[in-house]
This record gives structure tokens, C-alpha cells and sequence, in this order.
């Protein structure tokens, strides 16, 4: 997509991302931090956004910075990175394009109101307020739409739906922690928030706290500062969830991590449910200290792999049965097809087909939305993950998809798992030891070994160049 948008274009998406925004958070949330947003410019992939205080750039960018990011994706998935900048009131420094925006100009922004200091848990008690209720405001809202009902079940993900639903219907906690780990875009966080709606359901009285690692090592370096750390540990101590999104943020991270160590036994001696989600395995996390990637696998670790076909069709299926907007099977078949790499990526291509569809009033054909997602697709061709490549070779060979980790060495298995990794080589970016680890951790020179391997066999050995070529057709589509 071009680079320069249109204000108005902009403007309208911005209108959507706040109504969807205020539909989500509670009108306290609302009208305290996001309301007082106001749409900055759009350069190359980055949108600013700007808030009158340091303060209020702080909170808003620690708690609802991906949030608002994911939002605009949706709407315009040109959108990469999401800036928050302070923008003084008094100094008014509107860009001239912002400045002869009617739209803009007419639309009513609240007026900055002196901040008031974000509820802490347990110091200032807002005498009206339920506990629960003060939990949810200050750690980020569960998203509406990410229900177990709106997950569609397959192959890859059966086991983490599995697991997830069943610590959501057990009272004391079966598995400790649950690990919940994948890669991006395949439905970690929706898993977890699906499991907070259904405690918050049945259990309206169960503390269940969502987060997400990042926030907690924000508001964990804000405690330190503020010298108000019996504070921040208590909020934790007294849950009966604790769920922990993308956990390996807290990787590396010292101190932040010894606390996250701290709150985690705690709970667990007090058999309290904890859930967990990373984008590695525990034994695959990098940075963190032995004894804790012991206890993070403690529980139950389940995995989900990267989709199939069928999967993301049907993901395709029913969020158009939500919509309730037309589009031709064919086209649902192509961007299954196509958009293999991550589910959140195969949402924004039909959001964006349908959008277009409703803009130009016609149905969708195969043309126009190829022509629609051109730029999209171009980095889907370009972008094959190496699960992906794990996925279709294990098929392949009619081996399972855990021996591309195995560190068994048998021909059977090793010589698969070594096509895969050559394949890794040439159809990703990723380095030699990056490679290595998402292969059960294996050195790079293992990796190396292999790449020369099939270089060799591929001209000494019909089959296995066989093999390659069709393999590699079969990943780029
Ligand atoms: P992760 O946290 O693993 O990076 P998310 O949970 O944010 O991924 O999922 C990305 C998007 O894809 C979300 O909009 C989510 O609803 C959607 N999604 C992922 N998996 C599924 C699924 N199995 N069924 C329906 N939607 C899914
Ligand atoms: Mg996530």
C-alpha cells in the first residue's frame, strides 16, 4: 500500500478504531486515557498518536498500546508500528494537513482533563467498586470477540483449546501452569481471554487477571520507582487466576524476572491457576535461569503448530458468518491458500476484501481481490515460517511433527528433519542458529551438516531431490 493515506481515510479509520475502543473499555478507562487521543500523522508504516502528558503517554503505551495497534491493523493493515507522543495542550501544533481537516476541526474532542493517578489495587479503594471491577480496569481488557465459541478448533490447536477449557472449568487447577506457547498470530492470546470470559461467566466472584508480560515488567520497574512494591505484590498475591501473555518479554530481564518467579511459587503454593503463554517452549526461552524454565514446564506445556488449510478456512468461514458479509468461496479458498504464515494476517487480508467490497459495491471475484491484496501477498510469497515448513515436511514423510524436535537420530526421522532444515535455509531468513532452536534446540552446526547433506543427495540421490523440489513448490504456493 502507498505510503501516503488520505487524511480523510485516516480520519474515518481512526472514528472506528475509538467506537470499537470504547465498546471494549470500561467508560471510566475511557474517558480517563483514550479519549483524550488525538490522531497525529502517518509516515511509512507508522501512525503517531498524541497525548497531552508524559504521564498519560506512559499509561496509555504500557496498557493499551498493543490494543490500540491490533485495532488499527484491523482497520488498515498498512499500520506497523504505533507511536504515542506527547503533544502539549497549550501548544497546539496541528501539521497544516491536520489543520484544514473539517473533520477534524468539527469533531468534539474532550477536553484535557487534569490526570488523575491510575487506581492502584488496595491503596485508594474506590469505595463503589467491586474488587473484580478494579482488576479490570487496571490490567487491560479482555477482548469481546475472543471466546472459546469464537475459536475454531482443528488439528493444530485441539490440544491448547483442550487444555484451555479445561482450566476454565475446573475450580482447583488441574495442570500448573498451563504453558500455552506458538507462534505469532495463531490464537494465544485469544485462548487466554477466552478463558477469562468463561471463569467471569460461570464464576463472577473468581479473580482472574489477565496481562500481558510487558505490562508487568512496566508496572514492576513503576512500583521500583515508586518505592511501592508491597503494593504491586500484593495486587498479584491475591488472585485466584494469574494469566501472563508473552512471557518471553520477560526474558533477559533480570530483576523483573526473579519478581515474576516470586508471584508465580507463590501462587502455585497456594494452588493457585496460573497460565502462561510464550512464543517459544520453556526449555527454547533464552535469558532465564534453570530453575524457572523447570517450573514453567511443571505443568502442562501444549503447543500450538502452525494452521492447516482446513483450519483457516474454516477460521475464514466463520468470521464471515459473523460479519455477515458475501465473499465467493473461491476467494476464501485462495487466501487460505495463500495466507498461510499467521491467522491475524489472514483476518486483516479478508477485512481488507470486504472493506473494498463495500466500498466499491460489488462483490469480490478471485481478480479484485488479488488486486486488493497484492502488496499482502507479496510478503506472504516472500515469508514462509519455518512450522510451516516443519508441518509439510513431517506430512510428507508421514512422520510426526514432534520429531523435527526429537533428538532421536534415527534415518527414518533424521534424514526428514534434515530436509526441513535445509529447506528452513533457503526459504527463510532465519539464521543457522535460529534454525537450530526451533529444531529441539540443536546447535548450528548441526544445521550447517544438514545443508550440506541434502546440497549433496539432491545430486546424488533421485528421490530426496525429488522430495525438495516438490516440497519447496508445495511451501511457496
Ligand atoms: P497470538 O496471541 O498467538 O499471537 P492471537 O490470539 O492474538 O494470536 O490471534 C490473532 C488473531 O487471530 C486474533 O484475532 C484471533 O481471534 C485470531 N485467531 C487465531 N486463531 C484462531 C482460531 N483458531 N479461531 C478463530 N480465530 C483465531
Ligand atoms: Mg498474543
Amino acid at each position: 500500500m502507498a505510503d501516503h493515506i488520505f487524511r480523510g481515510t485516516l480520519e474515518a479509520q481512526w472514528a472506528r478504531v475509538q467506537e470499537r475502543l470504547q465498546a471494549e473499555v470500561s467508560e471510566k478507562a475511557y474517558s480517563t486515557w483514550l479519549a483524550p487521543l488525538t490522531l497525529g500523522d502517518y509516515r511509512e508504516g507508522r501512525l503517531r498518536l498524541a497525548l497531552p502528558t508524559r504521564f498519560m503517554r506512559d499509561w496509555v503505551s504500557s496498557h493499551y498500546v498493543d490494543r490500540l495497534r491490533a485495532l488499527w491493523q484491523r482497520e488498515n493493515p498498512s499500520v506497523r508500528t504505533l507511536e504515542i507522543v506527547v503533544q502539549p495542550p497549550i501548544v497546539v501544533r496541528r501539521g497544516p494537513e491536520i489543520a484544514d481537516s473539517p473533520s477534524i476541526a468539527a469533531s468534539p474532542r474532550p477536553a484535557v482533563q487534569p490526570v488523575v493517578a491510575p487506581p492502584m489495587p488496595r491503596t485508594g479503594p474506590p469505595a463503589s467498586r467491586t474488587p473484580e471491577r478494579s482488576y479490570d480496569d487496571l490490567l487491560g481488557q479482555p477482548d469481546a470477540r475472543f471466546t472459546f465459541d469464537g475459536f475454531v478448533v482443528g488439528k493444530s490447536n485441539e490440544f491448547a483449546y483442550a487444555a484451555a477449557r479445561r482450566v476454565a472449568e475446573s475450580e482447583t487447577p488441574t495442570f500448573n501452569p498451563l504453558f500455552l506457547y506458538g507462534g505469532v498470530g495463531l490464537g494465544k492470546t485469544h485462548l487466554m481471554h477466552a478463558i477469562w470470559h468463561a471463569i467471569r461467566e460461570r464464576e463472577p466472584q473468581r479473580r482472574v487477571l489477565y496481562l500481558s508480560a510487558e505490562t508487568f515488567v512496566n508496572r514492576f520497574i513503576q512500583a521500583l520507582r515508586a518505592k511501592n512494591t508491597i503494593s504491586f505484590k500484593e495486587q498479584f498475591r491475591g488472585v485466584d487466576v494469574l494469566m501472563v501473555d508473552d512471557v518471553q518479554f520477560i526474558c533477559g530481564k533480570d530483576t523483573s524476572q526473579e519478581e515474576f518467579f516470586h508471584t508465580f511459587n507463590a501462587l502455585v503454593d497456594q494452588h493457585k491457576q496460573i497460565v502462561l503463554s510464550s512464543d517459544k517452549a520453556p526449555q527454547e526461552l533464552d535469558g532465564i535461569e534453570d530453575r524457572m524454565r523447570s517450573r514453567l514446564s511443571h505443568g502442562l506445556v501444549a503447543d500450538i503448530h502452525a494452521t492447516t488449510y482446513e483450519l483457516r478456512l474454516g477460521i475464514l468461514h466463520s468470521k464471515i458468518e459473523r460479519s455477515k458479509a458475501k465473499v465467493p468461496e473461491r476467494v476464501l479458498e485462495f487466501l487460505a491458500h495463500k495466507i498461510a504464515s499467521n491467522v491475524r494476517e489472514l483476518e486483516g487480508a479478508l477485512n481488507r476484501v470486504i472493506a473494498h467490497a463495500t466500498l466499491v459495491g460489488r462483490e469480490t471475484n478471485l481478480e479484485t481481490a488479488q488486486e486488493v491484496l497484492h502488496d499482502v501477498l507479496r510478503a506472504a510469497d516472500r515469508r514462509i515460517s519455518i512450522e510451516e515448513i516443519q508441518l509439510r515436511v513431517s506430512q510428507h514423510y508421514n512422520i510426526k511433527i514432534s520429531e523435527m524436535h526429537s533428538p532421536r537420530r534415527s534415518r527414518s526421522v533424521a534424514r526428514p528433519r534434515q530436509v526441513a532444515m535445509y529447506l528452513a535455509k533457503i526459504l527463510t531468513q532465519c539464521s543457522l542458529p535460529q534454525i537450530g532452536r526451533k529444531f529441539g534446540n540443536r546447535d548450528h552446526t548441526t544445521v550447517m551438516h544438514a545443508v550440506r547433506k541434502i546440497e549433496e543427495l539432491k545430486v546424488t540421490d533421485g528421490a530426496i531431490g525429488e522430495d525438495v523440489e516438490l516440497l519447496k513448490k508445495l511451501l511457496q504456493g
